[in-house]
C-alpha cells in the first residue's frame, strides 16, 4: 500500500461515499435472457478496447489503496468467460486492506471452477436463476442450460462460496406465478433468494413500466404461500429489502429499484470492461480511465479523475422523470 497517500474516498456532491466497486470483466454472455439481450445481433466490445488483466488489477488496486473501496464484485456480461478470472481474483484479494471479493454469475461452468475460485480468495457468489423449470428457463434465457446452473450452484456451496444469493427477475406470464416455488426451492437448498424488479436496461429497449412485475406484485405472489415480515436487521446500503420467511431465520429479498428506489443510500460505483467509470447504473456520462491508463497517467492522477467522476452522480436514477433516457449501454455492457 502506498502509505504516503492518505485515503480520500469516492464521495459525491450529495454526501454519499462509494465503497462497493462493481467491475465488469466482459460484455459477452453465454445466455441470452430476454429482459437483458436480444436473441441475436449485439456487437461485442473489440478485444483491444477491453482492459487487460493487469489494467483491471491496477484500477482495482487504486480503488482499494487510494479511494476506500472495500468490496469488489466481478460481473459482466458473464465473468466466468474471462480466462484470467482466478488470477484477477487472487490479485484483488491480496490487496491491502483486503477487500471482500464476490462474483455475480449465471453459474454456467461454475461446477468446474468453484474450487479454484475459492482457493484464489473469492468470498461468495450471487447466481442468477429465474426459475427451476427447464422449459421456462429455456424460454427466458434462450438456452437449455438449467442443469448446468444447478450444478454450478451446488459446486459453489461445496466450495464454501457462501452465503449464496440467487437473483431472479420475474416475467409476466412466464415465471411470475412460480415465484413461490422458486423461493421454496431456494429455502430447501439454503440459498437466499432476491427478486429484482425489471429495469429499463435491456439492449432491445423492450422494457415498459406496465410490463414489469412490481415489488407489490412480488409480495402478493409470495404471500400466497409464505408469511413475510420485515427483517429487523438494519438494511444499510443494501439494494435488497429483506423479509423473514415464516418468522425466520430464512429470508427473502426484494430489489425494488423502480418502485422503491434506494439511491439515497447508494454506495456503489461501476467500472466497465473497457475501463469507463460509471457513477450510477443509469448514468449517461462515463469517465474514461482506460485512456488515462494507456497514457502516462500516474496512480494519483487516475485516482483524482475517478474522484471527479463521482461528483456528477445524480441524486437518483430518474426512471420516474418525464425526461428519463435509458442509458446507451445495456446492462450486459455495464455490469449488473
Ligand atoms: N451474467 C451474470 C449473471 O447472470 O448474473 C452477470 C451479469 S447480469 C447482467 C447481472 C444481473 O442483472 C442478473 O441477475 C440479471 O438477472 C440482472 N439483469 C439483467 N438485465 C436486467 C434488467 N433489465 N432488469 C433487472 N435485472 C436485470
Amino acid at each position: 500500500m502506498s502509505t504516503s497517500t492518505p485515503v480520500s474516498g469516492l464521495a459525491d456532491s450529495y454526501g454519499r461515499v462509494a465503497t462497493d466497486l462493481r467491475v465488469s470483466l466482459t460484455d459477452r454472455c453465454n445466455l441470452r435472457c430476454n429482459y437483458c439481450m436480444p436473441a441475436e445481433g449485439l456487437d461485442w466490445l473489440p478485444t483491444e478496447e477491453t482492459l487487460t488483466d493487469d489494467e483491471v488489477v491496477r484500477l482495482v488496486r487504486i480503488g482499494v489503496e487510494q479511494l476506500g473501496i472495500r468490496e469488489v464484485r466481478f460481473t459482466g456480461g458473464e465473468p466466468l468467460l474471462r480466462r484470467g478470472l482466478a488470477d484477477i481474483v487472487a490479485r484483488t484479494k491480496a490487496l491491502e486492506p483486503s477487500p471482500e471479493v464476490s462474483l455475480t454469475t449465471n453459474a454456467l461452468g461454475l461446477s468446474r471452477t468453484a474450487e479454484t475460485l475459492a482457493a484464489a480468495g473469492l468470498d461468495r457468489v450471487n447466481v442468477s436463476l429465474d426459475t427451476v423449470r427447464r422449459a421456462e428457463f429455456e424460454q427466458i434465457t434462450r438456452r437449455d442450460r438449467l442443469q448446468d446452473v444447478l450444478d454450478g450452484l451446488a459446486a459453489a456451496k461445496r466450495a464454501g462460496l457462501t452465503p449464496i444469493k440467487v437473483n431472479a427477475v420475474l416475467m409476466r406470464g412466464v415465471n411470475d406465478v412460480h415465484a413461490p416455488e422458486l423461493l421454496r426451492w431456494c429455502l430447501d437448498h439454503d440459498y437466499q433468494l432476491r427478486i429484482i424488479e425489471q429495469m429499463p436496461l435491456d439492449a432491445q429497449h423492450g422494457w415498459s413500466r406496465d410490463g414489469m412485475i412490481t415489488a407489490e406484485e412480488i409480495f402478493a405472489l409470495l404471500e400466497k404461500d409464505f408469511e413475510l415480515t420485515p427483517d429487523p436487521e438494519h438494511r444499510g446500503s443494501a439494494p435488497a429489502e429483506t423479509f423473514l420467511v415464516d418468522g425466520g431465520p430464512a429470508k427473502v429479498g426484494v430489489i425494488a429499484s423502480v418502485t422503491r428506489p434506494f439511491c439515497g443510500d447508494c454506495d456503489r460505483v461501476r467500472l466497465t470492461a473497457d475501463g469507463q467509470v460509471r457513477n450510477c447504473l443509469f448514468a449517461r456520462q462515463e469517465s474514461d480511465l482506460r485512456a488515462a491508463l494507456r497514457g502516462t497517467a500516474t496512480d494519483d492522477e487516475i485516482a483524482d479523475q475517478w474522484r471527479l467522476a463521482m461528483m456528477t452522480k445524480r441524486p437518483g436514477h430518474g426512471i420516474d422523470d418525464e425526461l428519463f433516457l435509458q442509458p446507451t449501454r445495456p446492462m450486459s455492457a455495464i455490469g449488473g
